[in-house]
């Protein structure tokens, strides 16, 4: 699903890549159907109303990413990357949690109201935080994009063969980011020591702060009551 700003864009991010290429004792292969970079759902010859537009691409959804993954695309993502994130945390505090960066309730309805319609890739009311639209529609997050985001594709060169081994990826993958978020999130729970009260910081600083500080006391949130998280 979407291209990064390299020329030639393994299957997985590093992290899941080094997973499933030692699980199946090698790297995957293309989909070279999937033009990412230039977009193959885009294109003229795709009959209207089956077309995705330039400025959403495969993207008319918000991910959840999770922690891990914030953390890496934050230590590590391109410099448009980490602007993204960064101003999808002050746009959207709610979307911060213990396990990650999610989509709000209300991205979820118009997701759903998206699929219902049968405007998927056509919607521009609705597309992911971390597109770069005026990169050509590049992915901000390429190498930190969730499971979903990395084993979606629109074509498959092994028809319907391929098409179930991605979603049974996805499945995997999916399953290992909520399990491993919520190991993440409760290693920082329960060996962060929780600061006074009085000392935290108030005011639109703060509340980043006292997302991480939350993450300290369990029973004061409900975030971090449990795997929150929902792809
Ligand atoms: S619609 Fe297909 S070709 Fe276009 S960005 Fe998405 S996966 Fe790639
Ligand atoms: S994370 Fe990247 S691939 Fe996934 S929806 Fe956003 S821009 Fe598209």
């Amino acid at each position: 699903m979407l291209a990064s700003a390299s020329t030639s864009p393994p299957m997985l991010p590093p992290l899941y890549g080094r997973w499933i290429s030692d699980l199946l004792g090698g790297p995957l292969p293309e989909e070279q159907a999937a033009t990412c970079s230039d977009c193959v759902q885009c294109q003229s010859h795709v009959p209207e109303g089956y077309r995705f537009a330039d400025a959403t691409k495969c993207c008319t959804y918000v991910p959840a990413l999770p922690n891990f993954l914030v953390g890496g695309g934050l230590k590590a993502g391109s410099l448009a990357g980490r602007e993204r994130l960064l101003r999808r945390m002050a746009a959207q505090p709610d979307s911060i949690t213990p396990h990650g960066l999610d989509a709000t309730d209300d991205e979820r309805d118009r997701y759903r109201d998206i699929l219902a319609a049968e405007q998927f890739g056509r919607d521009p009311s609705l597309f992911c935080p971390y597109y770069l639209a005026e990169a050509g529609g590049l992915c901000g997050v390429w190498r930190n994009r969730n499971g979903i985001c990395a084993t979606w594709y629109c074509k498959h060169d092994r028809g319907a063969r391929g098409q179930r081994f991605w979603q049974a990826l996805e499945v995997l993958l999916t399953a290992v980011e909520r399990e491993l978020s919520h190991w993440c999130a409760c290693t920082i729970l329960l060996k962060r020591p929780r600061r006074p009260r009085a000392a935290r910081p108030r005011g639109a600083g703060g509340r980043a702060a006292r997302a991480t500080s939350s993450a300290a006391a369990p029973s004061s949130s409900k975030r971090s009551a449990g795997p929150k998280y929902r792809p």
